[in-house]
């Protein structure tokens, strides 16, 4: 089994033979040296990436997001102004009164409880898929995303990347199961 780092591919060990299946992990420099402390210099790494990156709290609130990230859906994060991880998605509950995550949908939004199920228990989920609905000038758009994490010091890493994959497995779009085997069904308190 080929051991790659999800956010910079580094390969951490190789596998028997280069056809082995590949298994995702987090190499010494993106956890240790770059992300204990969201300064410049982990920033500027962060943008040198090529795949869009969150870095947020346990509550999905943005510490930092990569400007893949920040291309990819349009936005510039600030980061002097508190910014929830919905704002970026343009999340169309984010928008609402009671903002991302106050939402009765908010319970069930697939990014949120990931981020909270990495936080409490330090385990990372790889290409996990779920979606979004998104408000944009013509109404209201579902995308499908597949997102990685991983749980450094007291942060979470998100690697979102938009997928076409349940409108590619056919016409009927299918809900796929929005609960990964090792996520509860609720979310704790
Ligand atoms: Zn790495």
């Amino acid at each position: 089994m080929r051991r790659v780092c999800a956010w910079c591919n580094k390969v951490l060990s190789e596998g028997a033979n280069p056809n082995s299946p590949i298994t995702h992990g987090i190499c010494q420099r993106c956890s240790t040296e770059l992300f204990k402390t969201m300064n410049t210099p982990a920033q500027e790494f962060l943008n040198s990436l090529a795949i869009p990156i969150l870095v947020v709290d346990g509550t999905g609130l943005i510490i930092s997001a990569n400007v893949t990230m920040q291309d990819c859906f349009g936005k510039t994060v600030d980061p002097k102004r508190e910014t929830s991880g919905g704002e970026i998605f343009e999340c169309e509950h984010a928008r609402g009164p009671e903002g991302c995550g106050g939402a009765n949908q908010c319970e069930d939004c697939g990014i949120r409880r990931v981020i909270a199920e990495t936080y409490r228990t330090g385990e990372g989920c790889v290409d996990f898929l779920t979606h979004l609905d998104l408000r944009g000038a013509s109404g209201v758009r579902r995308i499908w995303l597949r997102i990685t994490t991983e749980k450094v010091a007291d942060k979470v890493l998100l690697k979102v990347m938009e997928t076409l994959e349940p409108v590619a497995t056919g016409s009927l779009v299918k809900e796929p199961s929005p609960t990964p085997p090792h996520l509860p069904n609720s979310m704790p308190a």
